[in-house]
């Protein structure tokens, strides 16, 4: 079995959603899926994360917050309807609206990947599971043991998963939130619990390229890379952070 994990540029848009499904239907041994937020794309230049931040913000400021949380609906319902499906995710959004003055800063700003792991899930047609309900803390320490038990109950009736990333909660249900770029970790975290055989961190650019392509353009694809060169490459650091479809 192994666990995927998506960034947030993966599942910007629908069309972004269609390249992970071809990913995983294009081996049945991908079972277990992580997503973030949806992130960055050539039509909205700021991730559903960062709005969520400034939402705060306009809320705590009571400025426009209004605006905001309309721009983060927008964008996740346009992903549903893009790929027409039948998940109810208005219901997800009137009762985060509903939460807006009276939440946590962890509940609020995880809201991202919740709501597009939602849709994920019903895209996939994988079961999805709330990692408040698996992904327990005691107060910043993360319980393996508690949250291996959950887990283990909920895959045995059902070994498609979808869980999003980035947070968890204590044994009260209280949301508690990772350190930015956290579905990393709760990745990581999650292969580790299920004992998966391989653990596949996602990003969208195909292959490494001998140059940033954000800066150079038709930069190369470089065909064969060692283990050990690329590890030299990410402790030396390189000019332009390269990213791999796969890590
Ligand atoms: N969405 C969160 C962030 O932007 C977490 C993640 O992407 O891993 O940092």
């Amino acid at each position: 079995m192994k666990v995927a994990k998506f960034g947030g540029s993966s599942v910007a848009d629908a069309n972004q959603f269609r390249k992970v499904k071809n990913i995983i239907e294009s081996d049945p041994q991908r079972q277990v899926v992580v997503v973030s937020a949806a992130g960055k794309s050539e039509a909205e230049p700021v991730k559903v994360t960062d709005m969520l931040i400034k939402l705060e913000k306009a809320l705590k400021a009571g400025t426009d917050f209004q605006r905001l949380f309309d721009h983060v609906s927008d964008r996740i319902l346009k992903i549903r309807n893009d790929l027409k499906l039948d998940v109810n995710i208005e219901a997800d959004l009137a009762v985060i609206k509903a939460n807006l003055n009276n939440c946590s800063h962890d509940y609020l700003v995880s809201r991202g990947e919740f709501l597009t792991g939602k849709l994920m899930a019903a895209y996939l047609n994988f079961k999805f599971v709330d990692p408040k309900d698996v992904m327990i803390f005691k107060g910043d320490e993360f319980d393996y043991q508690a949250s291996s038990q959950r887990l283990a109950r909920i895959y045995a009736e059902n070994d498609h998963l979808l869980v999003p990333g980035f947070y968890g909660a204590d044994v009260s249900g209280n949301i508690h939130l990772m350190p930015r770029g956290g579905s990393d970790i709760s990745g990581s975290i999650l292969a580790s619990l299920l004992d998966a055989d391989l653990y596949e961190n996602w990003t969208d650019v195909s292959g490494i390229l001998m140059a940033d392509p954000r800066i150079v353009d038709h930069s190369k694809k470089i065909d064969v890379l060692t283990y050990d060169e690329l590890q030299e490459l990410s402790y030396m650091g390189v000019p332009g952070r390269s990213r791999s479809t796969c890590s």
